[in-house]
């Protein structure tokens, strides 16, 4: 090796984590010291050894978090650029890893492999669900005196404690009021933690997936009503059972359908569509309101984002991140088309059997119709 090989070899094995190199028929040409660390390997028994085979070795000493290492993602597209989380269990122990790769390049710029850059996340995660574990402890200790508060202020506004002039009746429903904003705010982010915690639990059961949308409709009819907007759940063929958990699709279906009402014009209409697309329940929920800028759709599903004039509208902006979860933890999809101006259709679908429990990739995305 010349010096300067050997020194630029010198630099690779200092960086702190994992490296890894493919020429074009995917056999490797270089590992790192960190890469062999890692994953236990000895750099010098897999140079120009198929990919494949390190990655069927990877598969008998391993197991990894979306159950195989495939490396043949990235190789088919050369070009892009890629990043996902690993995590790979070795008897007791986990450890957590963000796989970034993409294409190597000669000096003439041309491909000529695909290079991996590996970073050991398990810190990042170990925070995380520490903070996860703090919100949800602290939301429950905040709803517990929440609800004792506005039991009180029920009860007095019921005249339980006597008669209340109109002045105090004025100011106790405003106390009321802001009560049940807190408690529904506490509960969504009690819900978001327990969603990036992974710890929602599913009641599932076998029935007719139409019955969590009808009920979602009831619950918001005096909202629909206070607003002037008409929901109309369209007829619809006779549905196979979807196995679901029905608290949870009836959240979901009451968010979008209270969005939906809420950006409204009054005299609105909202409509809410099911279907069975193959083996998938599908439902849409179709506004004629204000519509959401082609650019802000991809932000709709993210945490406390609250789009065009939205905010002066009250609410968190979690409703869409919580409803994204649950259909997720179904083992579904949920997006969105919107045209300012025109309206919008969110629409979700999770697999009839149940059995799809992996989070299908869906996002926030196509607009203009
Ligand atoms: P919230 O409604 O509490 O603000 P959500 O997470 O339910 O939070 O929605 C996030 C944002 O997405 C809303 O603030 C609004 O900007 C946008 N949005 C959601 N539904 C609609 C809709 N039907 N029409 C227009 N904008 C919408």
């Amino acid at each position: 090796m010349s010096n300067d090989a050997q020194f630029v070899a010198g630099v690779l094995d200092s960086v702190p984590g994992g490296i890894l190199a493919v020429d074009n028929a995917a056999r490797i040409i270089y590992l790192n010291r960190g890469f062999a660390d890692t994953f236990q390997v000895a750099a010098g028994d897999w140079m120009h050894r198929p990919l494949a085979e390190l990655a069927r070795h990877f598969q008998s000493s391993f197991s990894c978090v979306d159950g195989h290492f495939d490396f043949t993602a990235c190789i088919s597209q050369p070009d892009l650029p890629k990043s996902r989380e690993l995590a790979l269990t070795r008897g007791d122990s986990t450890i957590y890893l963000r796989e970034d790769s993409g294409p190597l390049h000669d000096a003439r710029q041309a491909v000529v492999g695909r290079v991996f850059a590996y970073r050991d996340i398990s810190r990042e995660k170990a925070i995380d669900h520490m903070k996860s574990e703090f919100i949800g402890t602290a939301s429950h200790e905040l709803r517990t005196p929440m609800t004792s508060i506005k039991g009180a202020i029920d009860l007095v506004l019921s005249g339980f404690a006597g008669d209340v002039s109109a002045d105090i009746r004025e100011l106790l429903a405003i106390g009321q009021k802001n009560c049940e904003r807190l408690i529904r705010l506490v509960n969504e982010i009690l819900d978001i933690a327990k969603i990036e915690a992974g710890k929602v639990k599913l009641k599932l059961e076998s029935i007719d997936p139409f019955i969590p949308v009808e009920d979602a409709v009831r619950a918001v009819a005096s909202f629909a009503g206070q607003h002037g907007v008409k929901v109309v759940i369209e007829s619809r063929d006779v549905l196979p059972p979807a196995v679901l958990d029905k608290d949870r699709i009836e959240q979901v279906v009451i968010n979008l359908v209270s969005n939906a009402i809420k950006f409204s014009p009054a005299n609105g209409e909202v409509r809410v569509r099911v279907a069975c697309d193959g083996p998938w329940f599908q439902c849409s929920v179709i506004d004629q309101g204000c519509g959401i800028a082609e650019s802000d759709l991809p932000k709709v599903f993210g945490k406390f984002q609250q789009v065009g004039d939205s905010p002066r509208m009250g609410g968190s902006g979690l409703g869409l991140a919580i409803a994204k979860g649950l259909v997720g933890e179904h083992g579904g999809g949920i997006w969105v088309e919107s045209q300012v101006g025109r309206g919008s259709s969110f629409s979700f679908r999770i697999p009839l059997s149940g059995s799809e429990r992996k989070s299908e990739p869906s996002e926030a995305a196509a607009s203009v119709h």
